[in-house]
């Protein structure tokens, strides 16, 4: 009979010949299924709007959407995981069978198929001398593509796409379309015209467009100011709610009719309005 292993994960039991315990192959499998199921189709998402956006590029002669670093980030993420997982099929021997730089044995299917015929043999990988080191890898990259691809509610009203304000519609006016990101992303799609945007470069542009970091007007002009600016329908009402509540520190009010408003709190303010909005939906 085998020796009793502990598991290279946990430190609990495993079963015989398994380098890692029931409990940990299991949240193996389910990060492999998540790959599968959500974690590369959204990432595949995002690497193929970068060809749309390339195509984009000359029509509008901006060269700094020539190479959206955040396009490469996510097909290099692509990549890294799909050679992780065609090294984990080298290790099983699942043909065919390439061999990379470094001589490792490399399968050479695509990732979707390769999953389900990993999660298939999950014994035997759990089984492997190195599982542990490959179920680590396995969980740190699938931690890396949620981070690239979620939507959380942590997403920001942070401006209007600057490609689409050069746009009339059929009234003859800007479009307006709002960019909702992540507090900590650098780049984002612009849902209408595909654009790649530069966070900072929309934020700033924002604030120099709306006269550095305050404006200076009366409720109900701040309220026509943001759906302006954002699209969403705030009423001066709303304003007025959510200085009541103290979440408009920053504002001081000047005279009976004019506030000095501060920009991030009336994005906010907007934001806040959207999400309820979209919750109504
Ligand atoms: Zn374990
Ligand atoms: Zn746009």
């Amino acid at each position: 009979m085998e020796p009793q292993r502990t598991c290279a994960a946990c430190g609990h039991q495993t079963n015989e010949g398994r380098r890692l315990c029931d409990e940990c192959t299991k949240e193996w499998a389910r990060r492999l299924a998540w790959l599968l199921k959500a974690g590369m189709p959204a990432l595949q998402q995002i690497v193929y709007k970068q060809a749309t956006t390339r195509e984009r590029s000359p029509r509008h002669g901006n060269a700094a959407y020539a190479s959206p670093p955040v396009n490469e980030t996510a097909q290099a993420l692509f990549g890294t995981v799909e050679v992780h997982l065609q090294l984990m099929g080298g290790m099983l021997n699942l043909a065919p069978v390439g061999h990379d730089r470094y001589g490792r044995a490399r399968t050479l299917k695509q990732w979707s198929e390769l999953i389900r015929l990993l999660l298939h043999r999950l014994g035997e990988l759990a089984g492997l001398e190195t599982a542990g080191d490959l179920y680590a890898d396995t969980t740190r990259l699938a931690e890396k593509v949620d981070a690239a691809t979620t939507r959380t509610a942590e997403r920001l009203l942070i401006g209007v796409c600057p490609d689409c304000l050069n746009e009339r519609d059929e009234q003859g006016k800007p479009i307006r379309t709002p960019i909702y990101a992540a507090q900590s992303s650098r780049y984002a799609v612009c849902p209408a015209c595909g654009a790649w945007l530069d966070l900072k470069r929309i934020r700033l542009e924002y604030l120099r467009s709306a006269g550095l970091m305050h404006i200076t007007r009366t409720q109900a002009d701040a309220a026509r100011w943001i759906r302006d600016n954002t699209g969403v329908n705030v009423t001066g009402k709303d304003l007025a709610n959510w200085r009541s509540r103290g979440k408009m520190p920053s504002t001081r009010r000047i005279d009976r009719h004019y506030w000095e408003w501060n920009i991030m709190e009336l994005l906010a303010c907007a934001q806040d309005r959207a999400e309820r909005d979209r919750g109504d939906v």
